[in-house]
């Protein structure tokens, strides 16, 4: 089983806030050959990200997706956007980080 760490972003369309989800897309296998992706987050299993996501500050479900690192690539975006408040680390790995 694979693991990887995305981040999602999301722009909502009634007040163009813009934010980021971050998920664990974990590869599993169906035993029946096909490989399908199961998201994860905060430790619970969640449908994959669409255009169905509520927007934190409005409230709006007029909202879309970007293209995965599309706020890598347009910081001016991010802006607006509240820094992440969850803190997913315990979930994400068993391995310690590296200290420094
Ligand atoms: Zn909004």
């Amino acid at each position: 089983m694979e693991e990887q760490r995305r981040s999602v972003p999301f722009e909502c369309r009634g007040c163009w806030h813009v934010w980021e989800e971050d998920y664990l897309v974990r590869s599993v296998d169906d035993r029946h050959g096909n490989e399908r992706e199961v998201w994860v987050r905060s430790g619970v299993l969640v449908p994959p990200p669409s255009s169905a996501a509520v927007c934190p500050q409005c409230g709006g479900q007029q909202t879309t997706t970007f293209p995965e690192g599309y706020l890598a690539r347009h910081p001016e975006a991010r802006l607006a956007a509240q820094p992440p408040p969850t803190d997913e680390t315990a979930l994400l790995s068993p391995v310690r980080p590296r200290l420094l």
